[in-house]
């Protein structure tokens, strides 16, 4: 797949985004997601993960690393802001969400280290101005 560029106006179209993306994803796809504070990364996710059939609401892991949500492809979300580097926690800890039969999308995946070297996709979210947010999209 080539890669994309694209500009959203608002959180509906980053959303949109996520969900185009969706289409061509299939189990064990790891998808890094990165960008800074505020820029959509989420908002990505949760696209993504509504049109892969998820239903509970999607917001940001906060007491773990990660969720998975149940759907027809089981979806894990994944959050390493608060991590400083894999190594000195529980190298296992990404495997509980990095499994054959899901879909799994990382946040701040820089900050995994090595880990995450077979991922599949990569989306690049940033600021510009206001509520526009540039998405690069790349294999
Ligand atoms: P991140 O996970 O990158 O920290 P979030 O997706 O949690 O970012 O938050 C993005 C914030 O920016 C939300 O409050 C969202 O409503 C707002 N926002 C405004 N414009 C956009 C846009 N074009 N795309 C995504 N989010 C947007
Ligand atoms: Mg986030």
């Amino acid at each position: 797949m080539p890669e994309e560029r694209l500009e959203t106006d608002g959180p509906d179209a980053t959303e949109a985004a996520g969900a185009r993306l969706a289409e061509r994803l299939g189990p064990g796809d790891v998808v890094l997601v990165s960008g800074e504070l505020g820029a959509g990364k989420t908002t990505f996710v949760r696209g993504a993960a509504r049109a892969l059939g998820v239903t509970e609401p999607v917001v940001s892991p906060t007491f773990t690393i990660g969720r998975r949500y149940d759907a027809p492809v089981p979806v894990s979300h994944v959050d390493l802001y608060r991590l400083d580097g894999l190594d000195e926690e529980d190298p296992a800890l990404l495997a509980d969400y990095l499994t054959a039969d899901a879909i799994a999308f990382v946040e701040w995946p820089e900050r995994a280290g090595r880990d995450l070297a077979g991922a599949t996709v990569s989306v690049r979210l940033a600021h510009r101005g206001g509520d526009r947010r540039e998405i690069v999209v790349a294999p």
